[in-house]
């Protein structure tokens, strides 16, 4: 039986709360509709959260009314994009990126790498649910990427860990390994963030396919925690 987008993942949260809603929203509100999902190229996704990383650096985020939009999204979800991040709490992309309930799929974990469960994921937001875009996004500072050039051990992170490691050859090679080199550590961040998109496109041909044919894009950023600004890199 082929997987219908509506009834796949779809939650019935919506039943169980009072969803009167009392405020009006923004005029810039978009509901997440189907036909909004379609309208977008998948360098319009894109354009869209930097859109909105403006917006989150401006102060000047969208409003919506949120009962409104868990009202609108109980019937099915039609997100734009998907993003890969870190689990930071200083980095979830909904906020970074101004987006709200129903408009992105995210997938965090420390360090922000793929494996068969992330990639997994993706395949469904993307070939199942119709996300147009692919965001991998790396932070600066960011703790997970320290403890790989510090080859940190501890129970299981020394296992998470190593999948950091090929970015860390990628950026080297150093004399000291040590996170006290931020310079070398920022360097390390980026490697691991393109080397996450060749992961992408290596190890899913489901996915590799939509990039072929134009339907998905997958593009690497980096977000500045000191500035909350998102940079793609290439
Ligand atoms: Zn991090």
């Amino acid at each position: 039986m082929p997987i219908s987008r509506r009834n796949f993942f779809c939650g019935t949260a919506a039943t169980a709360l009072s969803l009167t809603a009392t405020k009006s929203m923004s005029a810039n509100c978009v509901m997440p509709t189907q036909a909004r999902q379609a309208a977008f190229t998948p360098q319009g996704a894109v354009n869209e959260l930097m859109e909105g990383n403006a917006r989150f650096l401006s102060g000047r985020p969208i409003k919506c009314d949120m009962r409104r939009l868990v009202l609108k999204t109980s019937t099915g979800q039609f997100p734009f994009a998907a993003v890969v991040s870190c689990i930071d709490s200083r980095v979830a992309a909904e906020m970074v990126f101004d987006q709200n309930n129903g408009d992105i799929f995210e997938a965090r974990v420390a360090g922000n790498f793929v494996n068969t469960d992330i990639l997994g994921s993706l395949e469904f937001a993307c070939r199942v649910a119709g996300a147009r875009a692919i965001v991998v996004m790396g932070h600066t500072e960011c703790g997970a990427i320290k403890g790989a050039v510090d080859q940190v051990e501890l129970g299981n992170l020394t296992e998470m860990l190593k999948q950091i490691e090929p970015a860390v050859q990628a950026a080297g090679p150093i004399d000291v390994r040590t996170s006290s080199d931020s310079e070398f550590v920022q360097k390390v961040a980026d490697a691991n963030v393109m080397l996450t998109v060749e992961a992408i496109n290596k190890n899913s041909s489901v996915l590799a396919d939509m990039v072929d044919s134009g339907e998905l894009i997958i593009v690497g950023a980096m977000y500045d925690i000191a500035t909350g600004k998102v940079n793609l890199i290439t």
